[in-house]
């Protein structure tokens, strides 16, 4: 179902016109757009960053990596999936991702910045919706599957209003997919200049999913074995975006063997094995009915 942002109601159909109250989002840069104003409250990415990721995720085995697990995680704990949203897609790289992996799914994608569906919308084509909103107030109540939020939650000072959101945007039946950066203990400068307004614990995490009406059903910590060398950056390294983004962006051998580090990994976590440790945390919640 759409839910209208103006007066609560909610209706279905192809059009986002509210029968009730007439309400409809504007048509923005070729968006249809539910938070025009809120992009320009909110500080956070500027555009080069988004340009900055739109060109490095390709060859960038931390990416790569996260999106084989993403969508392992859909299909070992939603088989039925049958339409996926990506809250704060960015520039669209996981949803490329599931495209090709999974061409059976209807995907959809939102974002706040204008910048980052452009890119996407360049990635993607006119293959996936897009939608210019804030995720504190989605125009949908049980209208997809699966809703995934990928490096978005830490950013979001109110983070628990979010997870409420996208539980109530999950069918019956359905529920999220969420990484977070994990370990308070490896907050650093990266965070900071990465707008970052924490890291998560498992067990915080979990008391969020409960209070958001969801039964956390799986967890695992990822970038696992690469965590000593992200310790010690935290721990020495002089810290900027630069640095970061070239961290992301290696040689091309050295890419393939983190790359093949990062596989070892997913291969633990296929076989069952929980790992404990990571920078990274991967956590699936369904919805309680
Ligand atoms: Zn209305």
């Amino acid at each position: 179902m759409k839910r209208c942002l103006s007066c609560a109601a909610l209706f279905s159909g192809d059009k986002f016109v509210c029968p009730d109250c007439g309400h409809a989002p504007e048509w923005k840069e070729g968006f249809p757009s539910f938070a025009p104003g809120a992009v320009l409250e909110k500080d956070g990415f500027p555009v080069e960053a988004f340009e900055n990721l739109f060109e490095i995720e390709d060859g960038s085995f931390w990416f790569r990596a996260r999106n084989s697990l993403i969508s392992w995680a859909l299909d070992r704990f939603f088989p039925n999936c049958s339409n996926f949203f990506e809250v704060g897609c960015g520039t669209g790289y996981v949803l490329s991702g599931l495209a090709r992996r999974r061409p059976d799914l209807t995907l959809a994608g939102s974002d706040l910045y204008f910048h980052a569906l452009r890119l996407a919308s360049k990635r993607l084509g006119n293959a996936v919706d897009l939608y210019q909103m804030d995720a504190a107030d989605i125009p949908f109540e049980a209208e997809f599957d699966v809703i995934g939020a990928f490096d978005v939650l830490e950013h979001i000072e109110d983070d628990e209003a979010v997870l409420a959101q996208l539980c109530r945007t999950a069918s019956s039946g359905g529920g999220v997919i969420v990484t977070v950066p994990q370990h308070m203990r490896l907050w650093g400068e990266i965070d900071v200049i990465s707008g970052h307004k924490r890291r998560y614990s498992v067990e915080a995490l979990n008391g969020k999913f409960k209070k958001a009406g969801l039964s956390s059903i799986y967890h695992t910590s990822f970038v696992t074995f690469l965590l000593p060398a992200v310790f010690l950056s935290r721990l020495y390294g002089e810290c900027s975006l630069d640095r970061a983004r070239r961290s992301l962006i290696l040689p091309r051998p050295l890419d393939a063997a983190l790359e093949a580090l990062m596989a070892v990994e997913r291969r633990l976590i296929l076989a069952g094995v929980r790992l404990l440790w990571g920078s990274s945390l991967l956590m699936v919640g369904k919805k309680r009915r």
